[in-house]
């Protein structure tokens, strides 16, 4: 058996599968989840998950040299795969149950600076926090190497657009929500999107050692937390990354 950790899309590089960056009709390499019902199925017991028997039938599906040009593609965008893993000769390898879902990619790259964005877009506009105080208290702690090398204002052009802070999504995901709680703590509704910041999820999920109780604790955190941002944010789409989130357990 041979594992992959890797950034996401590196990993589906090496699988051969295309996720989402592809724009494959089934956009993750864990289960059989299309563009569409990772809108509407919110659990993982919701999805057919791939396995290495069917996976190696559809590769010689889209590797198949009698087939037309078209048909290939066809297929290819069907199954998400683009064709054989790198790591085909290692009979032991199962491509679609052994790379790994990346936690930088998914959560710190992903779902956390999106939160955050959504968050600090509605505090904004209830004027419960003013950026320039919630920078003063950031700036105010020590963040160690990232203080110097990449800590950077959060700024108000940022929150309409992708919120870039670098390797300060780590920080930020650990601090901010304790920074922002006395800004918000008698205003239920943007309490509530506090809550629902995947901080906690990304807490757990990257602890050194996890035991056997977290993984039933963080599986529930996430079951609980899709259905609750869709609550919140109705005009959103769920991102794919977040679907991947139901693959972390
Ligand atoms: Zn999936």
């Amino acid at each position: 058996m041979v594992f992959t950790t890797a950034y996401n899309p590196v990993a589906q590089l090496l699988a051969g599968i295309k996720g989402v960056i592809g724009s494959a009709d089934s956009p993750c390499r864990e289960g059989d989840a299309t563009q569409e019902t990772i809108q509407s199925s919110l659990s993982k017991a919701d999805f057919v998950l791939r396995d290495k028997v069917t996976h190696w039938e559809r590769v010689a599906i889209v590797t198949d040299p009698t087939l037309s040009k078209e048909s290939l593609k066809h297929f290819s965008k069907l199954h998400g795969i683009n064709g054989a893993s790198v790591f085909a000769p290692l009979t032991a390898h199962d491509p679609t149950k052994c790379c790994v879902q990346d936690l930088m990619h998914v959560m710190l790259e992903g779902g956390l600076p999106l939160e955050v964005q959504l968050f600090l877009r509605y505090v904004r506009g209830e004027n419960l926090i003013k950026l320039t105080e919630l920078n003063h208290l950031m700036k105010s702690l020590n963040f160690g190497h990232l203080q110097t090398d990449c800590l950077s204002e959060i700024v108000d052009d940022r929150l309409n657009n992708t919120l870039r802070q670098n390797s300060l999504h780590l920080a930020v995901g650990y601090v901010f929500p304790f920074l922002s709680k006395p800004f918000v703590k008698h205003h239920p509704r943007a309490l509530q999107r506090l809550n629902n910041l995947v901080t906690s999820n990304i807490n757990l999920a990257l602890h050194f050692t996890i035991q056997v109780d977290d993984v039933a604790l963080l599986e529930r955190m996430i079951i609980m937390h899709h259905p609750c941002f869709k609550r919140l944010y109705p005009d959103k789409k769920l991102p794919p990354k977040f679907h991947y989130m139901i693959h972390f357990s």
